[in-house]
């Protein structure tokens, strides 16, 4: 559980490259330089571990692309003590990285043995999170509402329950589409029916799955 400054050399250029592909927000940028992700995924992709790319982290899922998590957490605004739900907690990168920004985050995962491995790594970095074994479609209904919920998974549609649990005022950042292909779908909670919505730039996620009888 080394981060020595070779690790920290390479996060700082993993920065300026996440820079020239435009992400600008300081807070972000920060974040993303503290984390030490070579420490989310296994020993054998070391050399790869402040690469911009996705890696398989086991059980057929993903660690996100450092840009993606840089991407989809500008999109979130988040104000220290904001209040976030996670879905797909992964590897939990993407969950240290919102702590990093001074959240609170609950996040679910619907595969028991990343659940698991998450559950116990992530507190011997410094982060403790509220971490769940379940159904990210169902949100997590007794914590509601959230100032903030994201979705690291593909989503082939934006799932109510998430709407419903969400505070007015708060944003649901999800990339939605049926396919391979989603488009990062920005919902603005107006008032309790009413959501403004903003699509931007293309990505691909694992699908956000459906198919567990929980
Ligand atoms: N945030 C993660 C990204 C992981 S990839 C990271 O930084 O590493 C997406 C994750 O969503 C996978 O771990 C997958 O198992 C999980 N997932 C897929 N469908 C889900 C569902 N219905 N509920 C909760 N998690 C789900």
């Amino acid at each position: 559980m080394t981060d020595n400054f070779k690790h920290k050399g390479l996060r700082k250029q993993l920065v300026e490259e996440i820079k020239s592909k435009g992400i600008s927000d300081e807070a972000v940028l920060k974040a993303i330089e503290k984390v030490p992700r070579h420490l989310f995924i296994d020993d054998v992709f070391l050399d790869f571990a402040y690469k911009d790319t996705a890696f398989q982290i086991g059980a057929g899922q993903t660690i996100s692309q450092p840009f993606t998590v840089a991407y989809q957490s500008t999109l979130l605004e988040i104000k220290k003590g904001d209040k976030v739900l996670e879905i797909g907690t992964g590897s939990g990168y993407q969950t240290a990285v919102l702590m990093e920004l001074g959240a609170k985050v609950f996040s679910i995962e619907r595969q028991k043995s990343l659940f698991e491995k998450t559950k116990a790594l992530l507190p011997q970095l410094g982060y403790t999170p509220k971490l769940y074994y379940g159904d990210g479609y169902k949100g997590l209904p007794n914590y509601a509402p959230f100032d903030k919920i994201l979705v690291t998974a593909g989503a082939p549609f934006i799932p109510e329950d998430l709407k419903e649990q969400l505070k007015v005022g708060g944003k649901l950042v999800i990339p939605v589409g049926k396919g391979s292909i989603q488009i990062m779908t920005v919902l603005t909670k107006i008032d309790k029916e009413t959501f403004e919505t903003r699509k931007l730039q293309e990505f691909s996620f694992v699908p956000l799955l459906v198919d567990k009888a929980w």
